[in-house]
């Protein structure tokens, strides 16, 4: 297809800097809400290519928004820079090294992924002005998608009600339009409180919380047969009553994580797992209180959407990686195992090849095996018709959250990857801005999927994001 788009040039105008946004934000990892220098990096930067900002965007100190254009049709480009704890990483090498030991690192690419769609805007922002044509670009700096759902709570609170479309993107080890699928997920605390006494002396005076949360998960072990395909159910301890074994565990707590591939489904096991507390307290005569923690839906799909990304993509061909590039990637790759390699194919549906690059475009929807985790984008694609496109970064069966991807997080693929990106997410926020039949097509699939399966936002109206103090204040 002839490519006639202005934007690639002018998303080269803007890669350095935003290049350099990138290396600066994998250099600050800050995760869960604490993004404070990595988003006032973001501010700071909006700032200096003229953008309209707005700080503590839904009431979140670490959410930031820069808009340009004026009139016309509105496209969202969404951000992220939260990393992860514990994966702490020198860069560039082959081996697991930790920069600093026990600090967060930048495991799922997410210095890239705020830095690309900040350069998709700064080429929309110019191809507006050049041509004068009426519309907007807004890019979405949001924090905490590991974990803390800020774009729920964005999409909660109205960031996003005079948004048309929504465009985003996350890095790896493929390139291809992202499928319509992730799950569904709620994470809620359960804590039971009981009554404490002697193990040994007084045992039947004793209630104990401890063995609520264990036949909380005997009965959710039972529950496991009767879900909906591909419902998933994990827990971890957060407060096991404490050490000594001859008290009984007066309290004890424990966090669960509970996804289903519909939104609708999600909630019923929600309700369902709860009866499985209450039946647990109901059983030891303790008592149980719900603490919803955070939570999202799953991908709603839009196909028309999807095409125009197929279009971006497919005009622009594979990520152009160099020799050193994949001089780099052959070295991460003999650190990877044979299984992440294969997991990554079978993704795509190819036959695993030598290339330890992925320079191509994969085909729209290859209905390979997907491996599906939680998304907070899915509560904007609810919303609004949203796309999102994975571009390659890391040699192909880089596991997302691991130390061979927070050590790619600066390299030339990366770079590369994350300019590519921009370019592809620029695109279809072009078409959509200059077409508006393929805009009207787009927001037409949206509503009509929205009138069989309305949406519900996944949380409490009164719920509050988990934030965080600021680490200077007083
Ligand atoms: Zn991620």
């Amino acid at each position: 297809m002839q490519n006639t788009s202005a934007i690639p040039g002018l998303v080269a105008r803007h890669q350095d800097d935003l290049t350099g946004l990138a290396d600066r934000v994998w250099g600050m990892p800050e995760t869960l809400y604490g993004e404070f220098r990595s988003s006032a990096e973001h501010a700071a930067m909006l700032r200096a290519k003229g953008f309209r900002v707005t700080e503590g965007v839904a009431g979140i100190p670490t959410a930031v928004t820069g808009e340009a254009g004026t009139g016309g049709p509105l496209i969202a480009i969404l951000g992220e820079y939260d990393a992860l704890p514990g994966l702490s990483q020198v860069a560039g090498i082959d081996r697991p090294e930790e920069l600093e030991a026990g600090a967060p690192g930048h495991g799922c690419g997410h210095n890239l992924l705020g830095s690309a769609a900040m350069l998709a805007a700064c080429a929309v922002k110019d191809w507006l002005e050049a041509t004068g044509t009426p519309g907007r670009v807004r890019y979405y700096g949001c924090p905490a998608e590991e974990g803390g759902a800020a774009k729920t709570f964005m999409v909660r609170d109205g960031a996003f009600d005079d948004v048309d479309a929504a465009v985003t993107w996350h890095p790896g080890g493929m390139t291809r339009v992202d499928d319509p699928l992730s799950l569904a997920n709620t994470r809620m605390d359960f804590h039971f409180s009981g009554r404490a006494a002697h193990a040994a002396a007084q045992p039947h005076l004793g209630r104990s919380a401890l063995d609520a949360v264990e036949l909380m998960s005997v009965g959710v072990n039972y529950l496991r047969e009767h879900m909906v395909q591909d419902a998933r159910i994990h827990y971890a301890y957060l407060d096991a009553g404490g050490k000594a074994p001859n008290v009984v565990q007066a309290r004890a707590s424990v966090r669960y994580s509970i996804r289903a591939l519909d939104l609708h489904e999600m909630l019923a096991l929600v309700e369902r797992v709860k009866k499985v507390a209450q039946g647990a307290a109901l059983m030891t005569e303790t008592s149980v209180e719900f603490q919803m923690f955070a939570a999202v839906s799953n991908h709603f799909e839009n196909l028309t959407m999807d095409k125009v990304m197929q279009q971006a993509l497919d005009e622009l061909g594979g990520v152009p990686f160099d020799d050193l590039d994949r001089a780099y990637a052959a070295k991460i790759r003999a650190t990877l195992s044979p299984s992440d390699i294969a997991a990554e194919w079978s993704v795509v549906n190819q036959a695993p090849s030598d290339a330890v690059l992925c320079d191509w475009v994969v085909p729209m929807r290859p209905n390979g095996k997907v491996l599906i985790g939680s998304t907070d984008v899915g509560d904007v694609t609810w919303k609004v018709p949203t796309t999102e496109v994975l571009v390659a970064t890391a040699a192909i069966g880089t596991p997302l959250h691991s130390w061979q991807m927070t050590a790619q997080g600066k390299s030339g693929a990366a770079h590369k990857g994350m300019i590519h990106a921009a370019k592809a997410m620029g695109r279809v926020a072009e078409i959509l801005i200059s077409d508006p039949a393929r805009l009207a097509e787009a927001k037409e699939e949206h509503a009509q999927r929205l009138a069989l399966t309305p949406y519900t936002c996944p949380m409490p109206p009164d719920h509050k994001p988990p934030l965080v103090p600021r680490p200077d204040a007083a």
